[in-house]
């Protein structure tokens, strides 16, 4: 814990400090991936609350994702600034929510909804309009968009339409089993996630007495990835502040990635318009990645286009050089996956640990490839978001095991004062039948194991960072971070969907699948689109700190047509493409290696043994283990919301 409120500056740039330290009015940060924005604003706050000019409990800090929100929590407290309120739009709404909603409503508030796409079934029964297992699911799809874009049924056709979207079935038929949606939901006393917010708004707009009360509350607001707030987002935050002006939002319209929710990066392009005197700081330079990785994100942003682009910031690395980005072409895809667990494999051994490797792609469905030859290699590895940590049966029985010796700890000799924190912890664990080696294999055992194991690692770092911690002080924190569903970091290699790897990084990052299909993927049609898979391909490549592999399959499967072609948005960035070869005079450093399934010629990416043991299918969405040949094949559980987008998939999981 830095020892003054100065020492929270130490490790700042000067641009950076200026954020820090502009706590009274709008401040604005524009800034690419990787320069220290959310650095600024958790020092910001800190400095803020060291000097004593910021009260804890009045700042709100909105991050895009739960498990960000814990990570500002844990830097903060390690900064010596506890108790300040990180969280999403939608926990902080919820909670809101429920603490209002007797006074603005009456009675409690009512359940979320588990079962959405049966209530959806329901309402189109009701309609007397039939739909098959998948309509069921694409209908679902559409009114999640419709409310997350404050479409009204009556509104559906003429919106669907204008934003080009494929309806699955007449949009007659959507908008009305839509408006029967929203009746039935207000019969069985159920709200949706999309509500959350949507109430939460209402209230505060509606009722002047609540909003005070929430704006005595919180008198200071710091808004991460504010390129990616929603109009009702924005709204919200509106209703907040009131006529006050304590913002501070910080952004990369270059990493706009969630228009299709109604995102828009103009909110902080206009911030200076909207707030006249807002202290405006640029970041260039880029402290996460080495120069090859940023000159290789430089080079996608310097063919975007639209208006994200005319804002872009060329980034300057502030980091050694490194190796140059290596890409690969594959005969196929399961061919792409075993060479990328294979070169794993050799990071393993060679030291990588596997919690800063990651792998990378578009949509949820090729996690599977990968889950699978990641297992066959014997690799661990922990699906980003996917699991309810705190809800898995291991993590459950551990917390009443701990929860139990933090009240009769000293009766067992499970627990000498004297013992530190992580010991006391393992001793409880090893109660439960753990043992601290690994068991062999990648199954159910394994993951069991894992999950223990994070529980461990948690202990370690909460006690570093608080060494006068209990186990009642660790049982407390299980505690809050079960509420956020804010899972400690499994010891795996990450296997992530580009949209939830914002603000993340890792030593290795592969992007896998960077073909034309699949970034841009299929139906990306329009210009703005097309941008949009080019930021998140930005995104992904600002993800590495060093080692970037970037790969593609020429076909789906072994034996397949070989159809595919690398990226247009690698054209002239990759060896071997004309604008490379011409700018380089022999292509771009490298040049391009290639990995063939087993059987083929000139093999220069080995391939490991093809699968032996099929790893368990999960729900793309909650990580249920999955039986039914359907859900199988769909790869996520009935329960589950549609695949209207994957990346909405990212918002549900982590808030539910
Ligand atoms: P993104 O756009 O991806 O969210 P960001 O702008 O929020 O990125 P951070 O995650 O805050 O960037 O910082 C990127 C990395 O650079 C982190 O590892 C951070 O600790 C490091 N970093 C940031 N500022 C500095 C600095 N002044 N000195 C040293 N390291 C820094
Ligand atoms: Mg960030």
């Amino acid at each position: 814990v830095p020892d003054s409120a100065d020492a929270v500056l130490e490790g700042l740039d000067p641009e950076q400090r200026e954020v820090a330290t502009a706590l009274h009015g709008p401040v604005c940060v524009l800034a690419g991936a990787g320069t220290g924005k959310t650095r600024a604003i958790t020092h910001r706050i800190a400095y803020g609350v060291r000097a004593g000019i910021l009260q804890p409990s009045s700042v709100l800090a909105v991050t895009f994702t739960n498990r960000a929100a814990g990570e500002m929590r844990g830097r903060l407290r390690q900064l010596g600034a506890a108790g300040v309120q990180a969280r999403t739009f939608h926990s902080a709404a919820l909670r809101q929510l429920q603490y209002f909603w007797p006074k603005a409503v009456g009675g409690s508030m009512p359940r979320l909804v588990d079962r959405k796409v049966q209530l959806v079934a329901d309402a189109a029964a009701a309609c007397r309009i039939r739909l098959d297992r998948g309509e069921l699911r694409d209908v679902t799809g559409e009114i999640e968009w419709s409310k997350v874009t404050q479409t009204v049924p009556s509104d559906y056709t003429l919106a669907a339409a204008k934003a080009g979207r494929e309806a699955p079935r007449d949009p007659a038929e959507i908008a009305q089993v839509y408006a029967a949606y929203e009746d039935l939901k207000r019969d069985r006393a159920v709200i949706d996630f999309e509500d959350v917010l949507l109430l939460t708004v209402a209230i505060l707009q509606d009722r002047h007495d609540i909003a005070d009360q929430v704006r005595a509350q919180y008198q200071h607001f710091v808004v991460d990835e504010y390129q990616d707030v929603s109009p009702l987002q924005q709204r919200m935050l509106e209703l907040w502040l009131g006529d006050r002006d304590n913002l501070c939002v910080v952004g990369d319209a270059s990493q706009t990635i969630y228009s299709f929710t109604g995102a828009t990066p103009d909110y902080l392009l206009d911030f200076r318009t909207r707030h006249p005197g807002a202290t405006v700081v640029k970041l260039v330079r880029d402290y996460r990645s080495t120069p090859q990785v940023v000159h290789l994100a430089n080079g996608l942003l310097a063919q975007a286009r639209g208006r994200a682009a005319d804002h872009r910031l060329e980034l300057v690395s502030q980091r050694p050089a490194g190796p140059e980005p290596v890409y690969t072409e594959y005969t196929d895809e399961p061919a792409e996956a075993e060479g990328a667990a294979h070169r794993i494999r050799e990071l393993l051994d060679s030291g990588v640990p596997a919690s800063e490797i990651a792998v990378l792609f578009r949509t949820n469905a090729q996690s599977e490839t990968y889950e699978q030859a990641l297992a066959d290699a014997g690799i661990p590895y922990q699906l980003r978001g996917a699991e309810r940590f705190f809800d898995r049966p291991e993590v459950r029985k551990a917390g009443i095991a701990l929860r139990g010796a933090a009240r009769f700890g000293g009766n067992d000799s499970l627990l000498d004062e004297a013992v530190d924190l992580p010991s006391q912890v393992r001793a409880v664990l090893s109660g439960e039948g753990w043992t601290t080696t690994p068991p062999a294999g990648s199954g159910a055992v394994r993951e069991r194991w894992e999950s223990l194991a994070a529980l461990v690692n948690l202990a370690q770092d909460f006690a570093a960072a608080q060494p006068r911690a209990t186990l009642a002080d660790l049982v407390a924190e299980l505690d809050e971070r079960a509420g956020a569903q804010h899972a400690p970091t499994v010891q795996g290699v990450t296997l992530a969907s580009l949209h939830s790897a914002k603000g993340l990084e890792w030593d290795v990052v592969f992007l896998v699948g960077v073909a034309e299909g699949m970034m841009p993927i299929t139906y990306a049609k329009t210009d703005e689109q097309v941008e949009e898979e080019r930021r998140l391909l930005y995104v992904g490549v600002t993800r590495a700190r060093s080692h970037l592999h970037v790969s593609w399959a020429l076909a789906r499967s072994p034996g397949g047509r070989p159809n595919r072609r690398p990226s247009r948005f690698l054209d002239g960035l990759r060896p071997g493409s004309a604008a490379a070869a011409s700018r380089t005079g022999a292509g771009a450093a490298g040049g391009i290696e290639r990995g063939y399934s087993r059987g083929a010629n000139g093999t220069s990416v080995p391939v490991a043994p093809r699968r032996t043991q099929r790893a368990p299918a999960r729900c793309r969405v909650c990580g249920r283990t999955l039986t039914d040949a359907g859900e199988m094949k769909l790869m996520r559980c009935e329960d589950c919301p549609s695949d209207m987008d994957e990346a909405l998939y990212e918002r549900l999981r982590d808030w539910r």
